[in-house]
Formats: C-alpha cells, sequence, structure tokens
C-alpha cells in the first residue's frame, strides 16, 4: 500500500490525473463514495476569496467509514493531510488542503437525522444531525416534522453543523443558551488516526472537548447530538437606535444579564452604523422592511459619525393576543435609552426570522457581492476594553463603515465551557465585533489590499492599545501568533494535537500544526 502511495503522489501531477487514476484511488482506499482529481475548484475556494489551494482530490464519502478510511489512508503516505470542508464559508482557506484530499462533508448531509426524547419519559428532545447538514435544512426539519428546533443558531444558516462547531456558532440567542458548542450532548468524530469515536461529557471527554471550537484540528464531526426546544410560532423583530455608545452597552448588557425564567427577549444583537444618508452604512441599514422611514432629525446633534442599533426579538404564540406580547415588550423597553422616534419592528414566523439572512444572500447574489471576496474580521473584545474600541476603531478607523453589517452585542462567558478549544477574553462580559465587509468588487469598491490593510490597522490598533481582544476564526501564518492568540491554553491545546492527530493530518488549512512525516 504505501509503495502505491509513494507512486501515486510523486508521479501523478493533480492537473494530468485521468479517471483510471480516481478510479484506482476509490478503489485503493475501498471507498463507498466517490473520488475526483478533477473538478476541484470548488474545494480551491472560499467565501473569503481571499486564499487559491489545490488539493490532490477532493472526497465525497458516503458515510463516516469512508472519512476514516480516507483519513488513515493519508496517514498511511508519506504527506496527504484531509480538510473537512462543511460548506466553504471560512474567509482564510481554513478548509482547504493544499495537495491533500478535501472531504466534501456536504455528502453525507442526509446520512443521519433522528428526533428522540432526551431522557425515557422526559419532555426534552435531542436531534442527531449530520456533521455535512445545514443548519437551514436541519432548521426545517425539526421544524416541520416534529414542531422542535435548537435552541442556538448563527444569523446565517448556509453554515454545516461540522463546521460552526469546529469554531463557536454564535447568534443573538447565545446570551442565553451559549454559543452551539454548548448546545451538543454528543459527537460521533473521525480523529486524526482514522478511528471513528463517540464522545460526550462522559464518554471520551477530553476528545469531545477538544473538538468543539477545535478549529478541525482533532477529529471530524461526522454527527452531532444537538439539544432541542419547543418551535416557536411567531417572532416580534424590534431596532432600537442610539448616538450614545454607553447607553447603547449598558443597555444591552442589562438585557443579556436579566435572570433565565423571568421576561427578557430571546434574541438580542447589536451592530454600528454611519451616521448619514449611505444607502449601505447609513440610516437605510436599520430597517426592518420597504415601508419604514428612518428619521434623521431625531438624531440628537450631540451625535458622533458613528449610531448604534440594539437588535431585540420576542418569540410568542399564535394564540397570546398582541396585548399581552406588547405589554412584555413595552415593559422591557420602557427602561432602555434609545432615541425617541427611532423605533422599527415587524412581526414574522419564527422561520422567517431565522431564515432572515437568506434574503440578503439572494440580494448579494444577484449584485455580485457574494462571489466577490470578503475580508471579514471578526472580534471578541473584553467589555473592559469596547469603549476604548469604540473610540478608536468605529469613530475613527471605521467612521465610513466597511460597506456592510459591523456586529456589536455583548456575551456571557458562563455560558461556554471553557473545556472546550474555543479562548475567549477576560471577564464575564465581552462583545462580538463582525466586520461584514460586502463591498462591490473593485475597481466599484475598495480593492482587496485596502480591506486587508484595514483589518490588520484595526489589529494592530488594539495591539498597541492593549486591548484585549481575540480574533474569532483566528488565522495567523506563525506559530508565534497561534501562541499568543491562545495564551496560557496553547499547552493544552498542543497536547490535545499530538494525542488525537499525532501526524497533523486534519485541517491543515487552519496552517497551526506542519504535517509530521
Ligand atoms: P468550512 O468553511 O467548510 O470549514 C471551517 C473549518 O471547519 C475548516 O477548518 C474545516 O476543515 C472545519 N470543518 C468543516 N466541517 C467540519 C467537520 N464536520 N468536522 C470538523 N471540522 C470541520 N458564524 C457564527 O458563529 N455566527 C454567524 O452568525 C455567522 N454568520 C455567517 C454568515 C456568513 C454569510 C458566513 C460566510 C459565515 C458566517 N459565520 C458565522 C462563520 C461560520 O460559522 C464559519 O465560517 C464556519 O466555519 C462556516 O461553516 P462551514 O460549514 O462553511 O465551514
Amino acid at each position: 500500500m504505501i509503495a502505491y502511495l509513494e507512486h501515486f503522489v510523486q508521479e501523478n501531477e493533480p492537473e494530468t490525473m485521468a479517471d483510471t487514476d480516481e478510479a484506482r484511488l476509490v478503489s485503493a482506499m475501498d471507498l463507498h463514495g466517490t473520488i475526483t482529481c478533477h473538478s476541484t475548484s470548488a474545494a480551491s475556494s472560499d467565501f473569503g476569496g481571499l486564499h487559491h489551494t489545490k488539493p490532490l482530490a477532493v472526497i465525497r464519502p458516503s458515510g463516516a467509514d469512508d472519512i476514516s478510511k480516507a483519513v488513515k489512508f493519508a496517514g498511511n503516505s508519506a504527506n496527504l493531510t484531509v480538510a473537512a470542508r462543511g460548506n466553504g464559508h471560512s474567509i482564510n482557506g481554513q478548509a482547504m488542503s493544499d495537495g491533500g484530499f478535501v472531504v466534501d462533508m456536504r455528502s453525507t448531509e442526509n446520512c443521519v437525522f433522528s428526533v428522540m426524547r432526551r431522557h425515557r419519559g422526559a419532555a426534552d428532545y435531542v436531534a442527531d444531525v449530520s456533521g455535512g447538514a445545514l443548519w437551514e435544512d436541519v432548521l426545517k426539519r425539526c421544524v416541520s416534522e416534529f414542531g422542535l428546533a435548537p435552541r442556538s443558531w448563527t444569523d446565517y444558516l448556509g453554515l454545516s453543523v461540522g463546521g460552526t462547531l469546529s469554531n463557536a456558532g454564535i447568534s443573538g440567542q447565545a446570551f442565553r443558551y451559549g454559543p452551539q458548542t454548548s448546545n451538543v450532548l454528543e459527537l460521533e468524530v473521525v480523529d486524526g488516526n482514522g478511528d471513528i469515536v463517540i464522545c460526550s461529557k462522559n464518554q471520551s471527554s477530553e476528545l469531545f472537548y477538544s473538538v468543539l471550537g477545535g478549529l478541525g484540528q482533532f477529529g471530524i464531526i461526522t454527527r452531532a447530538r444537538v439539544l432541542l426546544q419547543q418551535a416557536p410560532e411567531m417572532v416580534k423583530w424590534i431596532r432600537l437606535v442610539y448616538s450614545e455608545f454607553s447607553e447603547f452597552t449598558q443597555d444591552a448588557e442589562f438585557l443579556v444579564s436579566l435572570p433565565d425564567g423571568g421576561d427578557s427577549f430571546d434574541y438580542v444583537e447589536g451592530f454600528a452604523f454611519c451616521n448619514t444618508d449611505d444607502p449601505v452604512n447609513g440610516y437605510q441599514s436599520v430597517l426592518l422592511d420597504s415601508s419604514q422611514r428612518f428619521d434623521p432629525t431625531r438624531i440628537p446633534c450631540s451625535a458622533g459619525p458613528v449610531l448604534y442599533c440594539l437588535e431585540v426579538a420576542l418569540h410568542y404564540s399564535k394564540s397570546h393576543d398582541s396585548s399581552s406580547v406588547n405589554a412584555v415588550v413595552n415593559r422591557l423597553i420602557g427602561r432602555l435609552r434609545f432615541v425617541e422616534g427611532l423605533r422599527f419592528e415587524m412581526e414574522l414566523s419564527y422561520m422567517e426570522f431565522l431564515l432572515r439572512v437568506k434574503r440578503v444572500e439572494q440580494e448579494a447574489r444577484c449584485n455580485g457581492i457574494w462571489d466577490s471576496p470578503h475580508p471579514w474580521l471578526n472580534l471578541f473584545v473584553s467589555k473592559m476594553h469596547i469603549a476604548d474600541f469604540d473610540r478608536l476603531v468605529f469613530k475613527q478607523i471605521l467612521n465610513h463603515g466597511v460597506g456592510g453589517p459591523m456586529l456589536v452585542y455583548p456575551l456571557l462567558r458562563s455560558k461556554w465551557d471553557s473545556r472546550t478549544s474555543v479562548v475567549l477574553p477576560e471577564g464575564e462580559i465581552f462583545y462580538l465585533v463582525a466586520l461584514l465587509r460586502s463591498a462591490l468588487p473593485y475597481p466599484k469598491g475598495p480593492s482587496v489590499d485596502e480591506q486587508v490593510s484595514q483589518n490588520r490597522e484595526i489589529m494592530n490598533c488594539c495591539v498597541r492599545n492593549g486591548i484585549d481582544f481575540k480574533l474569532y476564526f483566528p488565522h495567523y501564518n506563525t506559530e508565534e501568533g497561534w501562541k499568543q492568540h491562545f495564551g496560557d491554553q496553547w499547552p493544552r491545546f498542543v497536547e490535545r494535537k499530538a494525542r488525537f492527530d499525532p501526524m497533523a493530518i486534519l485541517a491543515p488549512g487552519q496552517k497551526i500544526f506542519r504535517r509530521n512525516h
């Protein structure tokens, strides 16, 4: 086998691979799925559009057995690596494998789907879903077939289960339920030795926690058991505009800190936008539908170049009368200090609410923005320094916007499990800052270099000013960068790698470890 492999990897340039080579690879690995060495372009790029790396082959596995065989096969070679590709929505080539295998997890999306009670006789439910399934499909099946739904989401649902669980998976529900990684009870994983392992907090727990937020370094998630709740029917979706950052953050922190069980919103997010009528970066970005109007005369004269919008949502059932829903909303909102007259709201079904970014995707696909580069920057910034971040970054570096949303909202560290591989800034409250650049392709929009260098300027500014932050979807090219990112958790991360992927076969696109020979 090894002799055959050496011949294969050394003598076959990917470009010259013939169908017979693909057939030989399939039979050498004994796969039930398929392999292509020709049509690899989709796996050579990602949503970010900044990196392009050609794999040797794309494997479309039929299930965990095929993935295990591919990892073992790579392990028996001199230098092959294996990258799971969920939906390729990374920014910096994280799901790519230079000259190695990309495993297209979408081919396994229908391998698993079942809903069951968590404990016999209990009223709470869980779903077993494939690591390659998209969250939007999980949502549709859970709601339409069972009237149930996962509790913690991302804003956009065209992301794979394994892809978000390898990072964290956050949206406006995370203040209550934690990230998606806090809502998983069990995983089936193919580790770096090619072993298929079922893990949970009680079984192979070190692997379980390593894989959650593990950037794909310790195993490929082939199945996840996800906590469910009764699917809400309706959502009241509200946006409130602030001119003062301190009032915005105090109100947001107040809302996310309300005790569980009492009146509170079910979703809390926020974003910064420009104090202009720029159609992308300004007032229009706050409106929830085309019938709404933003009255800029309401903005106090003292306002700066950037304004803030608190975004909240309340679930309710169709049987609730609107006055009781409004009473809850008004009780919660009555204490907030948004600008009078700058409150926008709409009612929609739970599915429409969760799929709200799909509309944005459709528009962006039509105008060419979806397929152009996206040099996004996502950070977690400690509460201690978020006002500095506002002053130095939003109000100065980004006072003309980023051509897309600039999310900023608080999260609670106690809802995250420190045993997972995710690293966070200090303190109970920290902020997600997501700069979702969505400019028109150059020269209509800024060049990629300009946007990337502005990202660098923001990170340098944070470092220079002692702002405590961590990158979400981290991307570093040097070991020093990764060491700093993980801080005192670096030795744990390295030990986990040595234990679960000793040859460093998995997720090479993260550029953390080099393949061992
Ligand atoms: P990929 O890009 O395919 O893979 C990401 C990494 O995970 C790679 O290293 C890959 O090897 C690894 N991986 C993939 N599948 C598996 C698996 N089954 N097992 C182990 N490792 C695997 N994130 C949020 O938290 N909240 C949001 O609201 C949010 N919104 C987004 C909106 C858009 C439009 C985009 C493009 C991204 C958004 N993200 C959000 C970021 C997203 O969660 C990450 O980029 C995620 O990695 C994408 O999932 P994917 O399935 O496309 O992963």
